[in-house]
């Protein structure tokens, strides 16, 4: 029943595109300034989009409407390319409970929708997803009989024992990680993972643990044989590692993406020269560490929040709140002061990822945390809004999302207020649009509001 509504949800549009062949008619938002993503900006712009597909981005006075074109005045408004989050983990997480028991096909949709709603056109989700189950919402979604933002699984790699947090391995139905204990192993799983079509892999280097085992951190062997059959496909591996001298190892063999900084010490220049001569792409995951700080902000003192989930979630999230210490201590000072300036020096290479539905952040509205303490930490809302949209896809050769120009999808979000003005103008947001349909944030806020 449930899985029912779902689905109509994403069809109810609440714009005049339903009732028009969204195959013929063009349709044109204009005079709205227009952050393209790739760090530019277009005042008084117009976008014309069709069956989907941005046709052109320009400015107003030089587009050329077609006749029959439908016309949207955004005047006093900003357009940015839908956001692309390159680490949740989807399915687990229930809005009150938690575990493998809610990774359905009905949940794991909700999902796509709850980032659809704040904005998050493009989801990847990290080596936790039931194959089966994913397998078949991420067709379900190509045949268009699903909406939301738009669905990559990547699975995940790491050594006997090693693999994700123990949140996830403690679930007896926990999967979601291949293990590979030598070289061989790997190489063969990363083939199999490519017959079977995945573009995306998770590697889990670090030790995770302890209780597993001493033996858990994947061996440099076995990460190299990982990255080098990679190679040989058109497959993008992401490694979760948080040391410098891991990140230093793994860029040598070839790893290009990480989850995570360097969390243990200052990056130096050799770090950053390695990453900048081969275009290294960054997911700081930010939100996930700075919750014990004083400046932080818990969900469900949020509106931007607490409007969408049921009261009896904020009860719940009230309860259980640990509040930060109203004082740092010295240590934790210095290490936020570290963290921000590896941010700094890095900020080039960053993109964004949430690892919302791991740790108890919320999907779509982490993404928002995320860029606001990207700006916190020293970055400015144009860096901050790249990482988050044209970096991020380029980050996995996602080349029809992530920016606004004329061939990609037409996956935006029209603001209210400025975002370079005031990151936090993020929050503001008029519609969004996905596959240049606007997604019915009403219907879908009204349904989880109610949902106890
Ligand atoms: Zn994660």
């Amino acid at each position: 029943m449930i899985l029912c509504l779902l689905f109509s949800a994403g069809q109810a549009i609440a714009q005049p595109a339903e009732v028009l062949d969204p195959g013929s008619v063009v349709q044109s938002f204009n005079n709205a300034r227009i952050i393209i993503g790739d760090g530019t900006v277009v005042e008084r712009g117009s976008i014309l989009i069709r069956a989907g597909i941005i046709l052109a981005v320009g400015p107003a006075s030089s587009m050329n409407l077609p006749a029959g074109a439908v016309s949207y005045d955004l005047d006093g408004q900003t357009v940015i390319p839908a956001l692309v989050n390159t680490h949740a983990h989807l399915g687990w997480e229930a809005y009150g409970d938690w575990g493998s028991q809610f990774f359905t096909e009905e949940n794991l949709t909700d999902h796509l929708y709850r980032h659809a709603y704040y904005g998050v056109g493009t989801i990847i989700s990290t080596g936790s997803d039931k194959e089966d189950i994913a397998s078949r919402v991420k067709l379900e979604q190509q045949k268009g009989n699903i909406g939301g933002a738009r669905y990559h699984l990547s699975p995940g790699m790491g050594s006997p024992g090693g693999g994700p947090n123990p949140r996830f391995t403690d679930d007896p139905n926990y999967w979601g990680v291949n293990p590979v204990g030598d070289p061989e192993q790997a190489a063969r799983t990363v083939r199999d993972l490519a017959t079977k079509g995945y573009g995306i892999v998770k590697i889990w280097v670090d030790s995770r643990d302890q209780r597993r085992g001493s033996e858990v951190k994947l061996a440099p062997e076995i990460y190299s044989a990982v990255l080098n059959t990679a190679s040989n496909y058109d497959m993008r591996i992401i490694a979760h590692a948080t040391t410098l001298s891991d990140h230093k190892s793994l860029v040598d063999v070839g790893a290009r993406r990480f989850i995570h900084m360097p969390y243990d010490t200052e990056v130096d220049d050799e770090y950053l020269a390695m990453v900048r001569a081969n275009n290294v792409f960054i997911v700081p995951t930010l939100g996930m560490i700075t919750k014990r700080e004083s400046y932080y902000i818990p969900a469900f003192q949020d509106s931007f929040f607490y409007g969408q989930v049921p009261v009896s979630v904020l009860e719940n999230l009230n309860k259980n709140y640990d509040p930060p210490p109203v004082n740092q201590d010295a240590a934790a000072v210095q290490r936020s002061t570290m963290l921000a300036s590896n941010l700094l020096k890095l900020k080039d290479h960053i993109i964004l990822g949430t690892d919302a539905g791991a740790v108890g952040d919320f999907f779509g509205y982490s993404d928002h945390v995320e860029l606001a303490l990207f700006v916190r930490m020293g970055m400015t809302p144009m860096e901050a809004v790249v990482a988050a949209t044209s970096r991020a896809a380029q980050a996995f050769g996602l080349t029809d999302v992530g920016s606004l120009q004329a061939g990609k999808a037409a996956d935006f979000v029209i603001l209210d207020a400025n975002p370079l003005n005031d990151i936090n103008n993020t929050r503001q947001i008029s519609a969004v649009y996905l596959r240049g349909q606007a997604v019915d944030r009403e219907g879908l806020k009204t349904r989880w509001v109610l949902e106890d």
